[in-house]
C-alpha cells in the first residue's frame, strides 16, 4: 500500500509558514522600518503581521470583491502578503454577502488577520483630505467621499461649509472614499494604520491609495 503523500497545498502552506516566520523574525531582529502597505481588515502592526502571515493567499482568493492583491517583489519581506490599492478596489467590508462575517478574516488560518466583533471595529488606516486639490475646498460642491463612506456622519462629517472632515476615531481605512473621489489624483488617500500619527501635518497629501 502506498504511503499518503502530503498535498501540494499542504507543502506550500508549510513552506509559506517557514518563510513567513523566518522573514518576520529576521525583520523584527533587524529593526527595519516596516513597509507601508494598506493591509486587510484585522491585520495588526506590520511587524506582527509579517511574522504571522504564511503567504497562503487564502484571503486573496476568498475576497468577493477582489480587493486584495498579492505583494510583488518591490519588498521581498512582504512578498506574497495581501494588500490593497484602495484607489482601484477598496475593501467593501463584504457588503452584499449573506453573512456579516468578513471573509478574509474568517478564512485566515493564522493570527495574521484577527477577528473583529463588528465590521465598524476595523482599523486598516485613516483617510486624510488633501485640501489643495479636494473640490469641496476649492470652490466646487462635491460630497462623493461622504456618499461612499459606510459611516457617513461619523467617519466623514460635513462641516458648516459642507466640506468633508475625517474623524480618525471612526475611520475604518476601507478606502471607499478614496475610490469614489472625483479628482484626477485622489484627494482623500489612506494612511495605513502603522504610519498614522494623529495631528501630523505631513500626512496631508500622503498615503498609499
Ligand atoms: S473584508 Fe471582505 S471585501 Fe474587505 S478585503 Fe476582506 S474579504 Fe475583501
Ligand atoms: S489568509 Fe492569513 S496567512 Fe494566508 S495570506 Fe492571508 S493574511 Fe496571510
Ligand atoms: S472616511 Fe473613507 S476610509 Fe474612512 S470609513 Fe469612510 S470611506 Fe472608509
Amino acid at each position: 500500500m502506498k504511503e499518503a503523500r502530503p498535498s501540494r497545498r499542504t507543502l506550500l502552506g508549510v513552506a509559506g509558514a517557514l518563510l513567513g516566520t523566518g522573514l518576520g523574525a529576521w525583520h523584527k531582529s533587524a529593526g527595519l522600518p516596516a513597509p507601508s502597505k494598506l493591509r486587510p481588515p484585522g491585520a495588526g502592526m506590520e511587524g506582527d503581521f509579517l511574522s504571522a502571515c504564511i503567504r497562503c493567499g487564502l484571503c486573496i482568493q476568498v475576497c468577493p470583491h477582489d480587493s486584495l492583491i498579492s505583494s510583488g517583489p518591490d519588498s521581498w519581506l512582504s512578498l506574497g502578503t495581501p494588500h490593497l490599492l484602495a484607489r482601484e478596489i477598496p475593501c467593501k467590508l463584504c457588503q452584499g454577502e449573506e453573512s456579516d462575517a468578513l471573509k478574509c478574516i474568517e478564512v485566515c488560518p493564522t493570527d495574521a488577520l484577527k477577528s473583529v466583533e463588528w465590521w465598524d471595529e476595523v482599523r486598516m488606516g485613516v483617510a486624510i483630505i488633501d485640501r489643495d486639490i479636494c473640490f469641496a475646498f476649492n470652490g466646487t460642491t462635491c460630497r462623493a467621499c461622504w456618499h461612499a463612506c459606510p459611516l457617513p456622519g461619523q467617519a466623514i462629517k460635513l462641516n458648516a461649509w459642507m466640506r468633508p472632515v475625517v474623524d480618525a476615531e471612526y475611520c475604518l481605512g476601507c478606502g471607499m472614499c478614496t475610490h469614489a473621489c472625483l479628482t484626477g489624483k485622489t484627494s482623500i488617500p489612506i494612511i495605513p494604520m502603522q504610519d498614522f500619527k494623529p495631528g501630523d501635518p505631513t500626512h496631508i497629501g500622503e498615503g498609499t491609495a
